[in-house]
């Protein structure tokens, strides 16, 4: 690998670290070392590597770049969620969540949700994210450096804290910025770094075609979510632009295979508002999923300020959880989280910049 001006650290394998330590003039075993300071033990300065003499800490800075993300908001929510907003090196913001975390709650499972873009391309029509436009992609060091600032910060009050699960559900199309998630996925899952194991970690489409085909040719062993909202197009067109470039057959088409390919389940997401929470939108669900290896999870809509989007009630969702089960169809809902903290995608910057 050639050395280049943006090499981040955070976002090298140790086979890239090895062949960076060579060029420089440094002994092998250097990498793993750097590699361990930086994805095991989450520091965030080169002077916390105790273990590398001060001498290759300066020829090593002077080549690889560090940038942890800087926390500028934490809001903390009752049930045990945390809300972060990180400011990256180049001044953009991101969101990202620790979910399940209170001493009280759970000691064995911390989910991160992480985002994988600045802002979204995709545009649909309820959520946060989206009303903001498209900025930029977030690269491997900053994907991966969510999971480790949070782990650091967590740390400073709890230090045996460690990530469990990570879902990729934060701001951006994960899928549309593939390569770099994936990259991220390896990081995350080495025995040397967090060691969080692939099936741990989900990976949330509105629904790229192509590259659900791609990922189960790749077949990471993650898990995959797919936003479906809507079971029919006239409706989907209008929640989520993507669909009229994969309407709903070829992303069914492009599940199927999936499937085929990995045999693995996927999760259907469906955000319920008080318009489509009724009875015909659920009996097309089943229609559509018939014979799908998968299963539902409801989600009421997070309202977002000028989306015009209400959340139902318990009753219209529990009705509408009745339709598909009664047709076979495995299904859950998910408990919301950090309600009271603008959880839902996208708000937290959102507010926060209106603030400026
Ligand atoms: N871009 C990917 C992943 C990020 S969004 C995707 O769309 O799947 C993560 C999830 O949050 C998606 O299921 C998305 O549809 C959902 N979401 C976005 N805004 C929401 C809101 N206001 N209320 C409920 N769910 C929302
Ligand atoms: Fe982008 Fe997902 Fe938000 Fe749609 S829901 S705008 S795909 S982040």
């Amino acid at each position: 690998m050639k050395i280049m001006e943006s090499v981040e650290l955070r976002g090298c394998s140790i086979d890239e670290l090895i062949e960076i330590c060579q060029e420089i003039g440094l002994k092998r075993f250097r990498a793993t070392q750097l590699f361990q300071w930086a994805q095991q033990k989450a520091v965030r300065t080169w002077d916390q590597m105790k273990t590398v003499g001060e001498g290759d800490r300066q020829t090593l800075s002077s080549h690889l770049h560090l940038y942890p993300l800087e926390r500028i908001r934490e809001q903390r929510s009752q049930d045990g969620t945390r809300k972060y907003l990180f400011r990256l090196n180049d001044g953009e913001t991101i969101e990202c969540v620790l979910m399940d975390y209170a001493r009280t709650i759970s000691r064995d499972r911390h989910t991160v949700c992480v985002s994988t873009q600045v802002g979204c391309a995709v545009g649909c029509a309820f959520c946060a994210t989206g009303l903001e436009g498209f900025r930029r992609n977030l690269s491997v060091a900053e994907i991966v450096g969510q999971v480790l600032d949070i782990t650091h910060y967590v740390r400073q009050e709890d230090p045996d804290f460690q990530v469990t699960n990570i879902v990729f559900m934060g701001m951006g199309e994960p899928l549309l910025n593939y390569d770099q998630v994936l990259k991220g996925i390896q990081l995350l899952n080495h025995g040397q770094g967090q060691a969080i194991g692939m099936r741990r970690m989900t990976i949330s489409t509105c629904g790229v075609v192509p590259k659900i085909i791609q990922l189960a040719k790749d077949n990471p062993q993650v898990g995959l979510a797919v936003s479906l909202h809507a079971a029919q197009d006239e409706v989907r067109n209008d929640l989520i632009p993507m669909n009229r470039r994969y309407p709903l057959a070829q992303l069914m088409e492009a599940c199927q295979e999936y499937s085929q390919i990995t045999h693995r389940r996927i999760t259907f997401e469906v955000a319920l508002t008080s318009k489509n929470a009724r009875r015909g939108e659920a009996e097309a669900l089943a229609r559509l999923l018939k014979g799908q290896l998968g299963h539902v999870n409801l989600i009421p809509v997070n309202p977002v300020e000028g989306t015009g989007m209400e959340r139902p009630d318990i009753e219209q969702i529990k009705r509408f959880a009745q339709v598909l089960e009664n047709a076979g169809i495995p299904v859950s809902s998910r408990e919301e989280r950090g309600g009271d903290i603008d959880a839902a995608c996208g708000q937290l910057r959102r507010k926060w910049e209106g603030e400026l």
